[in-house]
């Protein structure tokens, strides 16, 4: 049975129609087919951009019209439904903050039907408290997939090097575990907090078990984006990324 690697790639967050079109336009012609960038962002500083809201969640729904692209963005509230549902996104991204916002999760697992929920592994949550929040999503009657994502944890290496510690070892190890029907995205780009890890990162979440990958980029270098500047990789490079990846994964 041949399997491929799940792909996730985009900008952090919508900033405008350009910038997203352009992405999408491009990961399409690497074969890439998921597109993230959110719409409404979970920003430390209320001073911090917030996203756009509806608008953003209209530009996705363009690049997909236009491309056909698959659509990944985050939900925080379940007030933002009916939105998500308006604007036929595919695939509903539970952050790292809200892994454990139990009413958001039940909400979802009963009204997300069939679409695959991507759930982030919140960065102080262990491996039981993962497998806790997965157990909602389904008592409360999720059928669509669930893809859990590892994307750093907090530890005392504090930013010293990384954004994050990215816990390769918990991939490895619930790809092992049967308990619940899932698959395992890699995240290497909140783990590192700059590009230049990213890459080792990817591979090193592949070689351990994920089924997928999700990197945030930006159309060229010169690029600042609003939102983890840092860490965005450019296409071209992102490009070299995703074969290294993908050879990994064809060897696993
Ligand atoms: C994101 O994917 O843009 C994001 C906010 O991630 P996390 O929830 O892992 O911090
Ligand atoms: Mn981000």
């Amino acid at each position: 049975m041949t399997r491929d690697l799940i792909v996730i790639a985009g900008p952090c967050a919508v900033e405008n129609e350009e910038q997203v079109l352009k992405i999408a336009k491009k990961l399409k012609k690497l074969k890439v087919n998921y597109l993230r960038g959110g719409a409404f962002k979970p920003r430390t500083n209320s001073s911090d951009f917030q996203g756009l809201g509806e608008e953003g969640l209209k530009i996705l729904f363009k690049a997909k019209k236009e491309t056909g692209i698959k659509i990944v963005t985050e939900i925080l509230d379940y007030n933002h439904l009916s939105l998500f549902e308006k604007y036929n996104v595919d695939v509903y991204q539970v952050g790292s903050r809200n892994m454990q916002n139990f009413e958001l999760l039940k909400n979802l697992a009963e009204r997300a039907g069939e679409k695959t929920i991507l759930l982030k592994r919140g960065f102080a949550n262990t491996k039981k408290e993962v497998l806790g929040a997965i157990s909602y999503l389904k008592k409360y009657g999720h059928s669509g997939d669930i893809w859990f994502c590892e994307r750093g944890i907090r530890t005392f290496a504090n930013g010293e090097y990384d954004r994050f510690t990215l816990d390769v070892a918990i991939i490895a190890d619930l790809s092992k575990e049967k308990r619940f029907d899932y698959k395992i995205i890699v995240d290497p780009s909140h783990a590192a907090g700059r590009k230049d890890l990213v890459e080792n990162l990817a591979m090193a979440g592949v070689a351990a078990g994920a089924d997928g990958i999700m990197v945030e980029v930006k159309n060229e270098e010169k690029d600042c984006p609003l939102c983890d500047a840092s860490q965005a990789m450019n296409l071209e490079i992102f490009k070299k990324t995703l074969n290294k990846c993908k050879n990994i994964f064809n060897i696993r």
